[in-house]
This record gives structure tokens, C-alpha cells and sequence, in this order.
């Protein structure tokens, strides 16, 4: 089993629903270390995804991948908008012009999202942002991967991995981002970006068929 375009699509829906679910969840989250909006911003972007995909009908995962991006840095903003934008962008280059891709494909794009971020963003882990949800995914999507795991299982073991990456944000001190600006005050909160790279995980991973 693989996953073809249609299969991108319908993992994005999936993100879009969940992140529609969660908006207040992250609202708070943001609201106790940052300014309160990257639930809205996220379901702002996923939103405008869903309704872009469905009128563009690209035709590879990688160009389902990249109108993700494209939208996502237009219409998100803030700090996630260009990270997560970013992200996406450098997933579709890292699947290329491949039509079904398979375990290890996808393992490959959610590395290159990672160093995306990284690249756009410049933090490391244990900084309180997505990236310590993403190292640990990345890690799990690798292992999975290597293990012979299709789309599907990679991706519910780097959701899991990413959840408990998220979870472990909760003591840390931000050292980039808005949360930084609180200092020791960040501490004793689960970074809402990280929060959201777990929850858009296991979306991909449940519509994937884990
Ligand atoms: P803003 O902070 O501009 O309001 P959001 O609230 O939408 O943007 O997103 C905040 C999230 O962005 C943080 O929780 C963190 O995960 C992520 N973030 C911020 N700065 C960085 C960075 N330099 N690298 C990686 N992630 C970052
Ligand atoms: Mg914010
Ligand atoms: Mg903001």
C-alpha cells in the first residue's frame, strides 16, 4: 500500500479536520506562552488548503505537498505559517515527481520538513518549539522505514514519537519564538507548535489506514 496523491489529499483533510478540532486547544496553549493565536492560525491555513486542493487537483504528492506550503505561507503567517510552509515545501521536494510513494519516501519527507524548519528557523532541540516534536518523529519515521513499514505505520510511529516530543516541552525554557520573551515564565507549558506537528501526525497517520 502506498501513497499516492489521492492519499495526500485526504491526509491533509484529515490535518485540516483535526486542527479545526483542536483550535481552542492551541488557542490556550498559545495564550499561556505566546499571543493566543496559533489555533486560528492553523485552522486559517488548513482551511484554505482544503478548498485550494480541491480546486487545483494537483496530480503528484509532491505537488500536493507543494500547493500545501504555498497556501500555508500565505495565508498562516506569524512564526508557524513560514516554518510549517517550509516544512511542506521541502517534503515536496524530497518526494519529487513520484507518484506513489512508499515507507521510506515518506519517511524521507518528513526529514526534509524537519530540516526545513531548522533551516528556516535556526532551533535546536529542546528549544520549546516544533522541532521537539518533529526530531523524535523523524527518528521513528527512519526506524519504521528501515523496519519495511509502508506509509501508514511510518507515519503512526513518528505521530507517536512526535506526541511524546510535544509532551516533553511542557518543562522546558523557550529559547526561540514568542515564548522566548517570557523566560523562565515559559516553563511548566506544552508548546502549542509542537502540539500541533503531533496532532497533524496522527491525522496523516489515521487517514493514511494506521
Ligand atoms: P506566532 O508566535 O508568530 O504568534 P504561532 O503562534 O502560529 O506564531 O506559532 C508559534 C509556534 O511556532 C511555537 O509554538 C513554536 O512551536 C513555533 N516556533 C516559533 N519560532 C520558532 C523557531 N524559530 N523554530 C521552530 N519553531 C518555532
Ligand atoms: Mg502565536
Ligand atoms: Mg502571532
Amino acid at each position: 500500500m502506498g501513497c499516492t496523491a489521492q492519499d495526500v489529499i485526504a491526509a491533509l483533510r484529515a490535518g485540516a479536520a483535526t486542527v479545526a478540532e483542536h483550535r481552542d486547544e492551541l488557542i490556550g496553549l498559545d495564550r499561556a506562552i505566546g499571543d493566543a493565536d496559533h489555533g486560528e492560525n492553523m485552522d486559517r491555513g488548513f482551511r484554505a488548503v482544503v478548498a485550494k486542493v480541491d480546486t487545483a487537483a494537483p496530480e503528484t504528492p509532491g505537488a500536493v505537498l507543494k500547493l500545501c506550503a504555498t497556501v500555508l505561507i500565505s495565508t498562516v503567517g506569524g512564526a508557524s505559517g513560514p516554518l510549517y510552509g517550509t516544512a511542506f515545501l521541502r517534503a515536496a521536494a524530497a518526494v519529487g515527481d513520484e507518484t506513489d510513494l512508499d515507507g521510506a519516501a515518506v519517511a524521507k519527507a518528513i526529514k526534509a520538513g524537519l530540516d526545513g524548519v531548522v533551516a528556516r528557523g535556526k532551533a535546536v532541540a529542546e528549544d520549546k518549539t516544533m522541532v521537539d516534536a518533529l526530531i523524535p518523529a523523524v527518528e521513528a519515521a527512519k526506524n519504521a522505514a528501515e523496519s519495511g513499514e509502508g506509509p501508514a505505520k511510518v507515519l503512526a510511529a513518528a505521530a507517536d514519537a512526535a506526541h511524546q516530543g510535544a509532551q516533553a516541552t511542557e518543562p522546558l525554557v523557550a529559547r526561540k519564538g514568542r515564548a522566548s520573551y517570557l523566560g523562565e515564565r515559559s516553563a511548566g507549558h506544552i508548546d502549542p507548535g509542537a502540539r500541533s506537528t503531533a496532532l497533524l501526525l496522527t491525522a496523516f497517520a489515521e487517514a493514511a489506514g494506521a
